[in-house]
């Protein structure tokens, strides 16, 4: 495979990036996924009720569909992590974790965000030991446990329901006593008879041994413990972008700049979904930036003047 050049590799299986492949293998060009799993953030949330044609649909249901989509039109999938990009003349090379090297004309930068840590002591050591950070993948583990949800945006929210059916208690446990999720989501978890929300609370140690026994935390000035065997972290997402950074313009808060039509300072590197610096990061917007970026890929490769012209054929 690494004699072959793309003429476009895909960083990323998210809503994003799957959208971006079946849009640019409908126009035949040559297509790479790379990614380390499928369906990123979108494949952890058990429940997605705003997925307009979906009334309601498991999140890893809906991206196996869209996966589906993307290989029925010859798209290409790698599962393997991008570690270094770079251009040579008007190839790009992208080196893997598997210390290959793949080349493309175009590239759609797609790999979305990576969950962030809540930094406290024992977190690290107990990850895979009652430490989780998606729900949907490890919650059924906990079945007839107690455990937390850590965070206050519609991943802590939807988290704790999902744990709510599965664990014998859900403890949710928030630094300020407001959520930032939809109304909806905070209906149903503040109805929810065995989740015990906890609010103003910081969360200061994760206690275990050899796997977690209970997470401590801090309220007003007191510190507090509840025994748990499991802590879902679930505070939000940050932007492992260190690789990009020379060939993309960054935000402070490290996502990608792009133009309009999915364009960073790279001409032929584009870049899609929650990953870049649009303002709402929902699957059906990242799907629809996807078609974006492999549009306007489609474009730069048949040349500058080309329309990129409707995909109803
Ligand atoms: P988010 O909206 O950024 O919320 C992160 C939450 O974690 C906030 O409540 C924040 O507290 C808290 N937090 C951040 N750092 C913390 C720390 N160090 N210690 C303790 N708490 C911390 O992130 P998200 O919930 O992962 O959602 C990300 C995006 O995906 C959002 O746009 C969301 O709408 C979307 N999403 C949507 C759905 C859905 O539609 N059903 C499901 C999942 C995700 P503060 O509030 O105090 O800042």
């Amino acid at each position: 495979m690494s004699e072959n050049i793309y003429d476009v590799v895909v960083v990323g299986a998210g809503p994003s990036g799957l959208t971006a492949a079946i849009y640019t293998t409908r126009r035949s060009l040559k297509t790479l996924v790379l990614s380390k799993d499928i369906g990123g953030q979108a494949a952890m949330t058990s429940d997605i009720e705003n997925y307009p044609g979906f009334e309601h649909v498991d999140g890893l249901e809906l991206m196996q569909k869209f996966q589906a989509q993307a290989t029925k039109f010859g798209t290409e999938f790698a599962f393997e992590e991008v570690e270094k990009l770079n251009k040579e003349g008007e190839t790009f090379i992208l080196t893997t974790s598997k210390n290959r090297e793949i080349k493309a004309k175009a590239v759609i930068l797609a790999f979305g965000l990576t969950p962030r840590n809540l930094n406290v002591p024992g977190e690290k050591e107990l990850i895979g030991k009652g430490v989780a950070y998606c729900a949907t993948c490890d919650g059924p583990l906990y079945k007839g446990k107690d455990v937390v949800v850590v965070g206050g945006g519609n991943s802590a929210l939807d988290a704790a329901e999902f744990m709510s059916k599965i664990a014998n208690k859900v403890y949710l446990l928030h630094r300020r006593d407001v959520f930032r999720g939809e109304q909806v989501l905070i209906d149903k978890v503040q109805n929810t008879e065995n989740i015990e929300i906890i609010y103003n609370a910081e969360s200061k140690i994760v206690k275990g041994d050899q796997k977690v026994e209970a997470l401590v935390y801090q309220q007003e000035d007191q510190e507090k413990e509840i025994k748990v065997d499991g802590v879902f972290v679930e505070i939000g997402h940050i932007a492992k972008t260190d690789w990009t950074a020379d060939l993309v313009d960054l935000t402070e808060r490290r996502e990608i700049k792009i133009s309009r039509d999915c364009e960073t300072k790279t001409p032929g590197l584009f870049a899609a979904g929650d990953i870049t610096d649009i303002s709402y990061k929902q699957a059906v917007i990242s799907a629809g930036e996807g078609s974006k970026a492999a549009l306007q890929a489609y474009k730069f490769l048949q040349g500058a003047n080309a329309a990129a012209g409707p995909d109803w054929s």
